[in-house]
């Protein structure tokens, strides 16, 4: 039987992940994929938390180039994050994967309240914990909250779960042939090499707490089960490997 690394996970979901390949809005079924994965490395006991985006419906930056206030569009986007976990979620527990979904946005009829030391106790009872509505803060990401989460949580890894791309490049692969991927980097070097990986708040908070990342494909049946059971797919970023 596959043995995993890691104890305590947070797996990061981009919002484009609960899309399928229109890039918008959410379609169960692409969830549901995700799901038979999850529900893989749930059953190796492996702790679960995960951070969904909300590119899917909304970007803060999108409203705010249409003249919005920047602060006010950036709030649609973290409600956008609580739809896209309340998605996951519903597809999780019909999958007999029990959950729980916390915000960080009060809203108290739908998802429980971010609370640090009852997240940590979900993890420990078996719950996967699906952190919703951003940091509450404008101005961020979700990038931003899988490091802060991580660094409160204790968690072993953050796993960037990306869209047909399988680890980190020095050039993009899709408009540079010659670009080669990376196997390993410190954060530092995403930082200085500017490498997109995730914004430079996120990659900041990481490096300052030693979070380790793997970035790695989605769309690659049993990467998450791979990642999670030290595979070397993707790019390993920080830590010690
Ligand atoms: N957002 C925010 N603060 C946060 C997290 C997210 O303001 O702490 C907003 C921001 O406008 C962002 C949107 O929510 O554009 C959706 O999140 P993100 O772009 O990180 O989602 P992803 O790219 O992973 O789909």
């Amino acid at each position: 039987m596959d043995k995993p690394k890691y104890k305590r996970i947070i797996l990061k979901l981009s919002g484009e992940a609960m899309a399928g390949n229109e890039g918008f809005g959410i379609k169960p079924q692409t969830i549901q994929t995700m799901v038979d994965e999850i529900k893989e490395v749930h059953a190796l006991g492996v702790e679960i938390a995960i951070v969904v985006g909300g590119g899917n419906i909304w970007r803060g930056h999108i409203g705010e180039e249409m003249g919005m206030e920047r602060a006010q569009a950036d709030y649609m986007g973290m409600l956008a994050t609580v739809m896209n976990a309340l998605a996951l979620q519903d597809v999780l527990e019909n999958n007999q994967v029990p959950t729980r979904v916390q915000t960080a946005l009060e809203m108290r009829q739908v998802a429980e309240p971010y609370i640090r030391r009852r997240a940590i106790r979900h993890l420990e009872k078996g719950r996967v914990v699906i952190f919703a509505g951003g940091t509450g803060n404008p101005y961020f990401s979700t990038d931003t909250l899988a490091a802060l989460r991580a660094a409160e949580i204790n968690a072993d890894v953050i796993l960037m779960a990306k869209n047909n791309v399988d680890g980190v490049y020095n050039a993009d692969p899709r408009h540079d042939e010659t670009a080669t991927k990376f196997d390993n980097l410190s954060h530092m070097d995403v930082i200085a090499k500017g490498l997109k990986v995730m914004d430079s708040t996120a990659s900041s908070l990481s490096m300052d707490n030693d979070i380790p990342l793997v970035v790695f494909n989605l769309n690659e049946s049993g990467n998450i089960r791979r990642v999670v059971c030290g595979e070397n797919i993707g790019t390993v970023v920080g830590g010690h490997e």
